[in-house]
């Protein structure tokens, strides 16, 4: 979960700024953690609770600049699903579901939300937990709350994070996640935690961090709250008509047999299925898989709004139910690559001299820059994208 809306100049000179904290911005700071004080004791905050959360917290300048760097926008969708739908994923995905097998089905039965969608949104957000983020939730938001242009929004998302300290659910040390404050399994940010985490487990707290049980019902919770209905498709592949030339996009909805007027058709050949309005989704245009999604794609898209996050839920869902890979290629021929062919990359690149450190699969400056480097020493044109095509250079450079 992230808030979305790029941003430009003038964050990245406020990063600059903090990254020194010279004397003068340092005083900035220090008063309005100050004003926040009086807002936070309006809003039921103990003065406790707010001196012992914020005592001797500085500005994140990195907060700042993340802000104006997120991957979903340009990273390709087939390198995002590699990552996000890999055959890792989905065996960690399947051994969960095994695992977990009663409380996904009281999450089932009381939400009725299909327990493979819950387990791919915990996979996608926190790996199952194994990812959830390191920033201290109360220094990342106080540093938006008083720079950048989401000031209001930080705000808010602090307020929520004091309230919950002050409840005493989740220790203090629990709270960190992503530079926005997302936290947790669920990877909810702190005001949605307050409106929609549940205790699942019983044991009178809501513990998005250390319960898987908690974690799972209110990710459940939540996809009902965003108009999930039960024993409904998210929506499936499709395949257009040739030369199809009628509408597209999320927004744009009609009735199942319109889009059967038009031509198209399921991919398997049998009826196309699933009730209420349906739109037409082409992520790369109309070369590429093609999808019909309904009501319940739009509350995996309410969980993160990107299209290619949503998608990248729907179809782990479908794989952990034992579903196929797309059918329809992407538009490429320099594809995306899972988290094992990417550890894979970084140790070529390294076994080659360009160093990258201990192959993680996360594809950092380092990785990217060992990437043209070994891309220049083969004559290859200057691209750091870890893809397909520079993995099997990497293989076999006199082949490239
Ligand atoms: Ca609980």
């Amino acid at each position: 979960m992230i808030p979305r809306r790029g941003a430009s100049g003038p964050l990245f000179a406020l990063a600059l700024l903090f990254a020194g904290t010279p004397p003068a911005e340092a005083a900035d700071f220090g008063r309005c953690v100050g004003s926040l004080r009086g807002e936070a004791l309006g809003r039921g905050i103990s003065g406790q609770t707010f001196d012992t959360a914020l005592a001797g917290v500085e500005p994140d300048p990195s907060v700042l600049e993340a802000m104006d760097a997120q991957p979903e926008f340009k990273t390709p969708i087939w390198d995002y699903l590699a990552v996000l739908v890999d055959e890792e994923r989905i065996a960690d995905g399947r051994a969960n579901l095994e695992r977990w097998a009663s409380v996904l089905e009281q999450v089932e039965s009381r939400y009725g939300v299909d327990r493979h969608v819950v387990v791919a949104v915990w996979g996608v957000e926190s790996d199952f937990g194994r990812q959830t983020g390191a920033r201290a939730l109360v220094r990342s938001l106080a540093t938006g709350a008083c720079a950048g242009r989401r000031q209001k929004f930080f705000r808010d998302e602090l307020m929520a994070t004091l309230a919950i300290l002050q409840s005493g659910d989740m220790p203090a040390e629990a709270l960190r996640g992503s530079w926005a404050g997302a936290f947790g399994q669920t990877q909810f940010m702190p005001t949605t935690y307050q409106r929609l985490a549940v205790d699942f487990d019983g044991d009178g707290k809501r513990d998005i961090v250390g319960s898987v049980p908690d974690a799972l019902g209110s990710t459940a919770n939540f996809l009902v709250k965003a108009g999930w209905v039960s024993a409904e498709p998210w929506g499936y592949e499709v395949r257009l008509p040739a030369g199809y030339t009628g509408p597209s996009g999320r927004r744009n909805r009609q009735a199942l047999a319109q889009w059967r007027a038009r031509g198209v058709t399921a991919l398997d050949g049998r009826p196309m299925g699933g009730n209420g309005a349906a739109a037409l989704l082409l992520p790369t245009g109309k070369n590429g898989p093609a999808f019909l999604v309904f009501g319940n794609f739009n509350a995996l898209y309410a969980y993160n709004a990107a299209e290619s996050y949503a998608l990248a839920i729907a179809h782990l869902s479908d794989r952990l139910r034992g579903g196929t890979a797309f059918k329809t290629p992407w538009p490429t021929d320099d594809g995306g690559l899972s988290r094992a062919r990417r550890r894979e990359l970084q140790a070529l690149l390294n076994q080659r001299g360009f160093d990258v450190g201990a192959p993680d699969g996360a594809i950092g400056p380092r990785t990217r820059a060992a990437i043209r480097a070994f891309r220049a020493s083969i004559g290859l044109s200057e691209d750091e994208r870890a893809g397909t095509r520079v993995f099997e250079a990497l293989k076999n450079p006199a082949a490239k």
